[in-house]
């Protein structure tokens, strides 16, 4: 029996080990998925720049179109004021040239400070792609990256399938029945040391009956409290 103990070991460390690989591929998949989130915030924010630049673009030819209207209106003015005799007509005039300025003034300026905000957005996508362009690069080299990561991983992992079916192969039947029921229920820590006369699995002191069944190791002993198999390290023996 002692050599079936051996191998259950064994079968355990290999099944964790398989185990394992669902964690490691996750995160060299991660670190795809970052690159890709990373690039896409990127193609977002240039798509919000276009659209602002879009609106400002709008917001500028109103503006043109109405400083249009407004020197028409100013044009007229200034005919009717040839026409105009009375003062109060001719104040009346005054004041809504007055207005018509002002108001023209205020468009120039408006079209400026939005001619300087299409700019500032336009340089702003100018470096927003050339940054698109290095995260697509980048992007394309972990591709490749990964793809090559994930292949060695999986060969490592075929060749513990491997050693774990020649294992499986010598142990009998009954055991290997024995032992995936537990795994059922205790996943990785199925198979379990025992360190100063304590179960590594429940962490609670096993009686010297027990422990004495582990250290001749004749049978499969398994844990009165937890009922996980225990064995004894190396060491301990
Ligand atoms: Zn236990």
């Amino acid at each position: 029996m002692k050599e079936y103990i051996d191998e259950l070991v064994k079968l355990a460390k290999i099944d964790k080990a398989i185990d394992d690989f669902t964690p490691k591929m996750a995160q060299v998949e991660q670190r795809l998925k970052n690159a890709q989130k990373e690039r896409d915030e990127i193609a977002k924010m240039i798509e919000q720049l276009e659209n602002d630049i879009k609106e400002c673009e709008l917001k500028k030819s109103k503006n043109e179109l109405h400083l249009k209207e407004l020197s028409e209106k100013l044009q007229e003015l200034e005919k009717k004021s040839a026409q105009v005799k009375t003062e109060k007509e001719v104040k009346a005039l005054q004041l809504e040239e007055d207005i018509a300025k002002e108001q023209i003034n205020f468009a120039n300026e408006e079209i400026a400070r939005l001619e300087n905000l299409c700019e500032t957005k336009e340089e702003e996508i100018a470096s927003f792609k050339e940054r698109l362009k290095e995260a697509d690069e980048k992007l394309a080299e972990l591709k490749k990256e990964v793809e090559q990561e994930l292949e060695e991983l999986e060969k490592e992992k075929e060749e513990l399938f491997r050693q774990k079916s020649e294992l499986i192969a010598k142990i009998p039947q009954q055991i290997l029945i024995f032992y995936e029921k537990i795994r059922r229920w205790a996943g990785n820590t199925a198979v379990v040391p025992v360190r100063k006369q304590a179960c590594m699995g429940c962490f609670m002191k096993i009686n010297d009956k027990t422990y004495a069944s582990v250290i001749k190791g004749e049978e499969i002993t398994t844990c009165p409290h937890c009922g996980r198999i225990l064995y004894l390290e190396e060491e301990e023996a």
